[in-house]
């Protein structure tokens, strides 16, 4: 078995041209393994939100190649149909959850896979499951503006699921939460990581929960480097 979720070799990604040119990503290479949960740290302007979005499809790199799930699928040029990868095999979670305003805590679940052809009697097993696995099984039929803050991150992370992908991508997932409630949806994310069998990639400035990752990527000026936890 590939247990390999995902790696890049010599990322570039650079903005602009000429003077003005920002090299945001500068010669990034790692890889992460199924079940692993991994921060990453960085100051502003590191270039973070460069590497979730390119890791996750949404941006080409400059250079390089990306593999997730054993497919090469950016080998200078993408080399798959990357909505349809994308919908398959990555999910993301924002700093807000971002659930549609008009749906349930389940049907937020249930659409995101009904979108991607699962029949309505698959969506509301699995939903039933994920809505259990969050202890969010009472709030079911509840509206997001009926769930507190925490809950809808955790009905936002149980909708990124839905599709099982291989790889979850986290942008400051915690960053509206108490530290209470931060730390709690971490440990799901591990949870997450480990049960679900996904590699789970998450921007966080919350030092609070950091020993709950495996491990720790520092971003500076676009390079990557792993950080010892006694530093
Ligand atoms: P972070 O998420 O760590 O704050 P970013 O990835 O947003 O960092 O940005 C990295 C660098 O790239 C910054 O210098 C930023 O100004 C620049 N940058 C980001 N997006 C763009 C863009 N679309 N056009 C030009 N420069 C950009």
């Amino acid at each position: 078995m590939n247990t390999v979720a995902l790696s890049a070799e010599h990322l570039f990604k650079t903005y602009g041209e000429g003077d003005t040119a920002v090299h945001a990503l500068n010669d990034v290479s790692f890889s992460m393994n199924v079940g692993e949960i991994v921060a990453l740290l960085g100051p502003s302007g590191a270039g973070k939100s460069t590497l979730l979005t390119t890791l996750g499809l949404i941006q080409p790199p400059s250079l390089g190649t990306i593999s997730i799930a054993g497919t090469r699928v950016f080998d200078n040029g993408y080399q798959v149909n990357i909505r349809d990868f994308r919908r398959n095999n990555i999910g993301f979670v924002f700093q807000k959850a971002n659930l549609l305003p008009f749906l349930t805590a389940e049907e937020n679940i249930r659409i995101a896979m009904e979108v991607n052809d699962a029949s309505s009697r698959e969506s509301k097993q699995y939903a039933a499951e994920l809505l259990e696995h969050f202890e969010l099984s009472a709030r079911r039929a509840f509206l997001p503006k009926q769930l507190s803050g925490g809950q809808q991150q955790r009905v936002a992370i149980a909708r990124a699921l839905a599709n099982k992908p291989s790889l979850l991508l986290a942008d400051e997932p915690t960053a509206a939460l108490d530290s209470h409630m931060g730390r709690k949806v971490m440990e799901l994310l591990k949870n997450v990581a480990h049960t679900h069998h996904t590699a789970v990639l998450v921007v966080t400035h919350d030092h609070r929960a950091i020993d709950v990752f495996d491990r720790i990527w520092m971003m500076e000026d676009g390079k990557l480097s792993e950080k010892n936890r006694q530093d």
